[in-house]
């Protein structure tokens, strides 16, 4: 045992011949959410570009860790040099790319992945959906084009961008608004 930790037990007479582990445990504090963000289920996480101040929204029932190593994937697929002529033409038909892949394509900006956080954590799925929609309004700059097909009424609206959290971002309004 260490002499300090001995010293520490001593003053507080605690007896240190009978079991010293268990005792010692007593003085270990943990933290109260030990769980890292990659095993955290259920929840909205915000995905930030290197490059400007945008940010895309999602939200996962599944491990937050694997849903980002399927962003990456997803980019890589339509940033990658090796594809087949033949991948090239299919991908020039497909009219709805996922919103990250399309920023980085578009924009040909780079994301920031060790950036990637959760944001919010809801274990009802319906519910989740609006959070998300709720974060996708309420986040300026947000890559995801599809925001508005969550209908959220006119109200709710109001609400959130009252609410909306100021940039910090010195890009022209015009750019910005580029992103929505
Ligand atoms: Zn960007």
């Amino acid at each position: 045992m260490h002499i300090g930790v001995f010293l520490i037990l001593k003053s507080h007479s605690i007896a240190t011949a009978n079991r010293p582990h268990r005792t010692l445990r007593n003085f270990v504090v943990y933290p109260k959410d030990k769980v890292k963000d990659e095993e955290k289920t259920e929840l909205i996480y915000r995905v930030p570009c290197k490059n400007c101040c945008s940010s895309c929204i999602g939200e996962t029932g599944r491990k937050f860790g694997l849903r980002i190593k399927e962003h990456k994937k997803e980019v890589d697929s339509f940033t990658a040099g090796t594809q087949t002529r033949v991948s090239r033409a299919r991908e020039s038909s497909v009219t709805h790319k996922p919103a990250i892949a399309d920023h980085v394509v578009e924009e040909k900006h780079v994301i920031d992945w060790d950036k990637a956080k959760v944001v919010d954590r809801e274990t009802q799925r319906q519910t989740r959906w609006i959070k998300e929609a709720f974060w996708i309004r309420k986040t300026p700059m947000c890559m995801n084009r599809d925001a508005e097909s969550y209908q959220l009424s006119h109200t709710w609206y109001q609400v959130i961008s009252r609410s909306r959290a100021p940039s910090s971002c010195k890009q022209s309004r015009r750019d910005q608004e580029r992103c929505h």
